[in-house]
């Protein structure tokens, strides 16, 4: 396996091998980031990486899980207003029918309003699908950004702050560095890598303008006792 990319377009970004065969054209982040509404009105021009299409079309499944579950979370944003209406929309149709029950379920109205303002909800999420999307954006864009494969079982750690959280002091360096995202109302990420620190990656992604995700993992090319580790 290739870790260094001489010419980008050779291999995908997800399994790390050549691109032979059916390929897809894949967006990062994914397209139904973006509310079909919305690409109407601004026709926006969305990145994409090839990758192998069985490769893809493995994490087809949860990134309508992702979509559907988080951005309701955002529907108060421009861009979560508009996703919003997608989101009607799929639920409407026959076969969305099993995953938007469970996406519902995860939603509680606030029992304890001694502990949270009125109108609150408390959200939870399938930890794993989220996080398996995030990881996926996170190895296409440093794939894009470093010209570097970021193998899958790369040990990492992900945040989710609730929306209205402000992040932590220590994560001002990395909010003061550039905004990376063509579109940033819809996605927008930043990141820094620290050289002296096994060149670990700090990178911090806005979804709608309203949900902040941080992902940390060394560069693939450390090879530190942590990168030994499998994730
Ligand atoms: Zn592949
Ligand atoms: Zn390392």
């Amino acid at each position: 396996m290739n870790l260094v990319n001489d010419n980008k377009i050779n291999i995908c970004y997800l399994c790390g091998k050549e691109l032979v065969g059916k390929i897809d054209k894949d967006h990062v982040p994914p397209k139904q980031f973006y509310a079909n509404d919305l690409r109407r009105l601004h026709n926006p021009n969305l990145f994409t990486l090839p990758t192998h299409k069985p490769c893809n079309q493995t994490y087809q499944g949860d990134e309508d899980y992702f979509v559907n579950s988080i951005a309701p979370l955002a529907m108060d944003s421009y861009s979560g207003r508009y996703k919003w209406k997608d989101i009607i929309r799929f639920s409407g149709r026959p076969k969305s029918k099993k995953l938007v029950k469970m996406i519902h379920d995860e939603f509680q109205p606030n029992l304890s309003k001694l502990l949270l303002p009125p109108g609150k909800i408390i959200k939870k999420f399938d930890g794993d699908r989220v996080t398996r999307i995030i990881w996926k954006i996170t190895r296409g864009l440093f794939f894009k950004e470093k010209n570097l494969f970021l193998p899958e079982d790369k040990p990492r750690d992900f945040k989710f702050f609730s929306v209205g959280e402000k992040p932590p002091e220590y994560l001002n360096y990395v909010l003061a560095s550039e905004s990376k995202g063509d579109y940033p109302g819809v996605f927008d990420y930043k990141y820094v890598e620290l050289e002296e620190l096994n060149f670990f990656n700090v990178w911090l992604f806005l979804l709608w303008d309203r949900i902040i995700i941080m992902t940390v993992f060394h560069n693939p090319l450390c090879e530190c006792n942590v990168c030994k580790l499998k994730y």
